[in-house]
């Protein structure tokens, strides 16, 4: 055992898991080291008067290094009340990089357990409350037992979410049933198979007004979690030719079966694996000019660069974020034309220098640490999108477009990084690009 040692009971561990925790001390990893997240089987029971919930996980995970002698989770503010695994109470460490799971003896390469987990507790970010209603956006792993960041580790997810009769429900997959459950409640049961990256987990329950069109294959659902004085129709009409424009893009059809967009108070625009939340304040504008509509776009997109093909690591989030910018500015140029998809770029091109200006333009695969959010998002994002562009002009539109339908088709389900885009965008164009990727994308150095 080597590098920093930091066991501690703390107020989020509950007395009875601290009390078996073992003499021995243990090395603190990073979260997500030496696993294989297999599946997620989920209860949540959300309190809407405390803005609290109760929960039981049921993770199933496959271990990957030999002699593993910790599970770590991200760290939360849950309260553990017990932890089994494989059956036997197993000790629970919450330290300074993450909430520890310590098997009483080290654990083989390729076996198979099951770690279930009772906790209740706030979550301090990723869930919003509100005394009727309630939606996740991005910390899963505030309200779950997962690791943020660690999104090229796709899992299951099933969640039996246990709410008041007679509200709706939303999670990531479909609806299985929706059953009478304990004092009066209702069980409502969402599963997907596809395995999704933790960071894309989420669910939703309130009494929520609820449209669904069909479309061939496939079925948009819009539901309102707030009092829109606009129809759905005005607000998101334009979502069904969106998805045929994207798929022509991809060269692949809408990856699930149902897509939802929920639609909340403020300016979410967050994207989760098989449905978006965006934010009132996002939207509206489209109500005065129907070229306000980079948030539906955006947040589809995902669906595709981002949900079904994630970027492996941190450091090549730009394939989800640049690309999602880059599909909104083509959708642009679809829809109203070539001075529309400029105007797009010219967004990104003046928020990239702004971060120039102060001296931050870096590759795309920097790895950080960025001086603040919209830093990170000029280069991830804005920044991105413009690479695209650039790639777009140097190799010509039809080697381009052929070029991200092999990297999607290529890639669909799995996790990608920029050396995979290059070799696409290479076999498609005949060219090798090293140059181009090495100035944009790699940097000198790396
Ligand atoms: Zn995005």
């Amino acid at each position: 055992l080597g590098g920093n040692v930091l066991i501690r009971c703390t107020a989020f561990v509950a007395a009875a898991a601290c009390s078996s925790w073992p003499a021995f001390a243990q090395t603190v990893i990073a979260p997500g080291t030496g696993v294989d997240i297999l599946s997620h089987k989920l209860e949540i029971t959300p309190d809407f008067q405390t803005k609290s919930l109760t929960g039981r996980a049921r993770i199933r995970l496959k271990v990957e290094q030999d002699g593993l002698r910790e599970i770590v989770f991200s760290k939360n503010g849950l309260v553990i009340d017990a932890a089994r695994l494989d059956g036997r109470p197993v000790a629970v460490s919450a330290g300074e990089k993450g909430l520890s799971f310590l098997p009483a003896a080290p654990l083989r390469k390729g076996r198979t357990i099951t770690l279930t987990v009772s906790y209740h507790g706030k979550p301090a970010r990723g869930v919003n409350f509100t005394e009727t209603s309630v939606f996740t956006s991005y910390w899963a792993c505030d309200w779950m037992i997962c690791s943020q960041d660690t999104p090229a580790d796709k899992a299951g997810f099933e969640l039996r979410l246990t709410l008041p009769t007679g509200m709706k429900s939303l999670a990531v997959g479909n609806l299985q049933s929706a059953k009478a459950g304990p004092g009066g409640r209702t069980v409502h049961v969402w599963r997907e198979a596809r395995p999704y990256s933790s960071y894309l987990y989420g669910f939703a329950a309130g009494s929520f007004t609820e449209a669904v069109s069909r479309h061939g294959r496939y079925e948009l659902a819009f539901m309102g979690a707030t009092d829109s004085p606009q129809s759905m129709e005005a607000l998101f009409g334009t979502t069904a030719a969106m998805v045929r424009f994207l798929e022509d893009k991809a060269g692949m059809p809408l990856p699930v079966k149902r897509y939802t967009q929920l639609l909340v108070e403020g300016s979410e625009a967050q994207e989760v694996a098989t449905y978006s939340v965006i934010g009132l304040k996002q939207i509206e504008p489209i109500l005065a000019d129907a070229q306000n509509d980079w948030v539906i776009i955006h947040e589809l997109a995902h669906q595709w660069w981002g949900n079904l093909i994630t970027s492996r690591t941190w450091d090549h989030f730009w394939l989800n974020e640049g690309m999602a910018v880059f599909m909104t500015a083509a959708w642009k140029e679809h829809r109203f034309g070539k001075a529309a998809y400029q105007g797009e770029l010219d967004i990104a091109r003046a928020r990239l220098g702004r971060a120039r200006e102060a001296g931050f333009d870096k590759p795309l695969t920097f790895p950080g640490p960025y001086p603040n959010i919209a830093t990170r998002r000029a280069v991830q994002y804005s920044k991105g999108a413009l690479f695209l562009d650039h790639l777009r002009t140097l190799v010509g539109d039809e080697a381009f477009w052929a070029g991200l339908k092999r990297f999607t088709r290529t890639h669909a389900g799995g996790a990608v990084e920029s050396r995979d885009f290059q070799r696409a965008f290479e076999e498609s164009s005949g060219r090798d690009l090293t140059a181009t990727f090495t100035e944009w994308v790699y940097g000198t150095g790396v």
